[in-house]
């Protein structure tokens, strides 16, 4: 027996699933257990993003932050080299890569602009829920339609009122007949202005007292339908590439084949999606990191003071180091999210610890080089400033790093009690 055969007869034993990718490397295939390889296709895709990040996005991204413009010209071409949509199943147009593959990409992008990063990204928040918990037809649909066009979606659920407590939506869907009526407003949401579709949390019970669990429905919504009317877009400190806006709706008829899995089963669709999402987040968070070093490095040996480059000043070089051992640890802390989703272990904890670990170091990171670069640092026409803007949502959007702790704070403490 091959020493591939072997390594998949293990993981079939293991009840694990695995990328097949994984499985069709030859003799570079490394030996069973823990490793940190990338296989041929992975090292093929980061360096396709890699490349369209140095030639495509870096060229642009200081002009899209001025403008606040969306990137729509990126999007085309990435769509166009198969770096967007990869998730999908290959049954409905795309490539059935797993999250860790789009965690590569996602942190290529995040190099050269996370606003960028977000504007293509955020259409796979949009689309987890179906991925999720979409029928066939409906996977069919709406995820087919994004492998046709360079089109993208955007995900609903935050609220003027309410973000971290998600309980408290007020965007209401009532069934009448054959359909449901949709009413309320959402905020905040990326891809707001320019998705093809969305999807919604409403809540469909009218208990207030009625269980998250049993409250709440999610749907997919076209942007073209009556009543769907996005708003301004805001104007945002950073990632000002990436569309923000408040979307309104009045009296929108929601046919109920759009209705995801079944009524009642919208906040867990809502929070499963999270586990898949927040890998790409805390990997797109993880670039910034990168950049950030790299910048630093750059100018600490150009820059000289007191007659030697500012990099022999040990004070210069240990802020270095503590960013590379951050940038490090963030990367591996999303690795190990993103293969635990691809392998069907539960990651809940995994990916909130990565999201918010790769937040913070992001904001450390970049703060720090604005802290080498000196006066030039909070200067526009040097590159950290922006990197030092665009990194502080990474600790507000899918869920701040207050929120990230109480789930891994939680998850630590049902641990411990179960085994007292
Ligand atoms: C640029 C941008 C893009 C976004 N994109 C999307 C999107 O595509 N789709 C979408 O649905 N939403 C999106 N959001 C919304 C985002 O997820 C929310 O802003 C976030 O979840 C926080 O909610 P909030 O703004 O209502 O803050 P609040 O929930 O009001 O929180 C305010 C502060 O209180 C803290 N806090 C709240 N509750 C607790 C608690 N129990 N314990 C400790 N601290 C607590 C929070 O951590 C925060 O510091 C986006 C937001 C921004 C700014």
């Amino acid at each position: 027996m091959s020493c591939i055969q072997q390594v998949s007869r293990n993981f079939v034993r293991s009840g694990l699933k695995i990328n097949p990718n994984l499985i069709r490397q030859s003799s570079t295939t490394p030996k069973p257990g823990v490793n940190f390889a990338l296989n041929e296709t992975q090292k093929e895709f980061q360096e396709l993003a890699r490349k369209f990040t140095r030639e495509e996005i870096i060229p642009a991204a200081a002009e899209l932050d001025r403008t606040g413009k969306y990137p729509f010209e990126l999007l085309k071409k990435a769509w166009s080299l198969g770096l967007t949509n990869n998730h999908i199943p290959e049954e409905y147009g795309g490539m059935g890569m797993g999250v860790f593959d789009g965690c590569l990409i996602a942190e290529e992008f995040a190099y050269g602009c996370t606003g960028v990063k977000t504007a293509l990204e955020a259409s796979q928040l949009g689309q987890t829920p179906v991925l999720i918990a979409g029928n066939h037809e409906q996977k069919k649909k709406y995820l087919g339609r994004l492998i046709e066009e360079p089109l993208v979606a955007a995900y609903g659920v935050t609220e003027p009122g309410a973000g971290s407590d998600v309980n408290g939506i007020k965007t209401r869907a009532e069934k009448k007949g054959e359909e449901w009526i949709l009413n309320g407003q959402k905020m905040w949401i990326t891809n707001g202005g320019v998705a093809n579709w969305y999807f919604v949390l409403a809540r469909t019970n009218p208990d207030p007292k009625a269980p998250a669990s049993k409250a709440f429905t999610g749907f997919i919504v076209e942007r073209d339908w009556p009543g769907v009317t996005p708003g301004r877009k805001e104007i945002n400190m950073g990632q000002r590439a990436s569309d923000t806006r408040g979307i309104t709706f009045e009296d929108v008829r929601i046919p109920k084949e759009n209705v995801l899995l079944e009524e009642g089963q919208g906040f867990k669709i809502a929070m499963g999606t999270f586990d898949t999402t927040r890998p790409p987040v805390a990997a797109g968070a993880t670039g910034l990191a990168q950049r950030c070093l790299d910048e630093a490095t750059k100018y600490s040996l150009e820059r000289k003071a007191f007659g030697v480059p500012i990099c022999q000043h040990q004070a210069v070089a240990f802020i270095l180091a503590d960013m590379a051992i951050a940038v490090e640890t963030a990367r591996l802390a999303w690795m190990k999210s993103a293969w635990e989703v691809d392998n069907g272990i539960k990651n809940t904890l995994a990916a909130s610890i990565a999201k918010c670990y790769a937040s913070d170091v992001a904001n450390k990171c970049a703060s720090d080089a604005v802290q080498i670069f000196g006066g030039n640092g909070f200067n526009t026409e040097y590159p950290v400033e922006k990197l030092m803007r665009d990194a502080k949502i990474y600790q507000i959007y899918e869920g701040t790093s207050q929120i990230q702790r109480m789930i891994i704070s939680r998850n630590i403490l049902e641990k411990a009690k179960q085994s007292a």
